[in-house]
């Protein structure tokens, strides 16, 4: 699945063009100070369709980390591993409308249920109950199944998940709260290190364009011809990804954008195209797109990517609703 069909380049060259300038409105993620020191002003996508072809332009090889959207990969993984009753007894499906790794909630909520897995406190509670013995076992689960997806080997970015783990206060806290009130299956510092190496996986757009091609095929996999993961799981991870993908700003992204999408920290977009939203696309059987983009905004969304991906999501008239 790695060697695509590479076609059209030059309309994604062009967009890239237009859509650079917006970085400047945005700043690399600073509070992980492994991101800082990225290329604010790179931009990156790719987007690739059922038959393997794909459209790609700006620094496509550049390797970034997946930060939130490892998010839906360990949802769906749990559901796979526990079913949809255990994990769904342990976080909801509701949107908080509070900032990605908010704790508010935990306490105001009785009992402490995570709100849903695309908030930190949601996705470190998932983290927790995959499968595994060490946190080890649990992160080369993740690796083998996003693995089997694109295609090739990846690996945990090793200096950005030190980097992360010497400064995650928030996340600690969001733990040590989550074990307090028994939505962790496994000790905290194990949970949290399985958690922020998930954050740490490395990928490039077309890769992140490969997972986005699987899930809007309802978890089945286009070039290997094969069901990775139930069509009920996918449906429920695009509609967590339409609600909550895009943190605090996924209201008006559903608005005035309109697809299934999950943002990063890193300036990472994954979008699900299904194939009914992509008719008058070069991809009427949907397709599966990468942005990266490091320059966020205050809410953690990459700037250039999101003004983008409206502009094709618009051009190509994509909108789910
Ligand atoms: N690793 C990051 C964190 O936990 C991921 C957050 C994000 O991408 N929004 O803060």
């Amino acid at each position: 699945p790695t060697d695509h069909i590479n076609h059209n380049n030059h309309l994604t060259a062009e967009w890239v063009k237009q859509f650079r300038p917006y970085a400047k409105e945005g700043k690399c993620a600073s509070y992980i100070p492994a991101l800082a020191e990225k290329d604010p002003n790179q931009l990156a996508i790719s987007i690739i369709g059922t038959n393997n072809d794909e459209m790609k332009a700006g620094e496509t090889t550049e390797l970034f980390t997946l930060q939130s959207v490892s998010k839906v990969v360990t949802f769906i993984l749990a559901c796979m591993e526990r079913g949809l009753p255990y994990v769904l007894e342990r976080v909801d499906v509701e949107p908080t409308g509070d900032t990605f790794n908010s704790i508010i909630r935990l306490e105001s909520h009785q009992p402490g249920k995570p709100f849903n897995p695309m908030i930190n406190a949601g996705a470190i509670t998932v983290s927790s109950m995959l499968d595994g013995n060490s946190p080890q076992e649990k992160v080369s689960k993740i690796l083998q199944f996003l693995e089997q997806i694109v295609g090739k080997e990846l690996k945990v970015n090793e200096e950005v998940y030190q980097s992360e783990w010497q400064t995650a206060n928030r996340n600690r806290s969001l733990a040590y709260y989550l074990m307090d009130s028994g939505f962790l299956d496994c000790p905290v510092e194990e949970a949290l290190e399985v958690y922020l190496k998930q954050c740490a996986i490395e990928v490039n757009v077309s890769d992140l364009a490969m997972i986005g091609l699987v899930i809007a095929n309802d978890g089945y996999h286009p070039l290997l011809n094969k069901q990775l993961f139930p069509k009920q799981v996918a449906k429920l991870a695009k509609a967590l990804m339409v609600t909550c993908g895009m943190y605090n700003a996924s209201g008006k992204f559903a608005a005035f954008i309109g697809l299934p999408a999950k943002s990063g920290v890193s300036g990472a977009i994954l979008v699900a195209v299904p194939s009914h939203a992509g008719l008058d696309s070069p991809f009427p059987a949907g397709c599966g797109i990468g942005i990266y983009g490091p320059a966020i905004d205050t809410i953690g969304n990459s700037v250039a990517g999101v003004n983008l991906l409206k502009h094709i999501a618009t051009e190509w008239n994509m909108n789910i609703f």
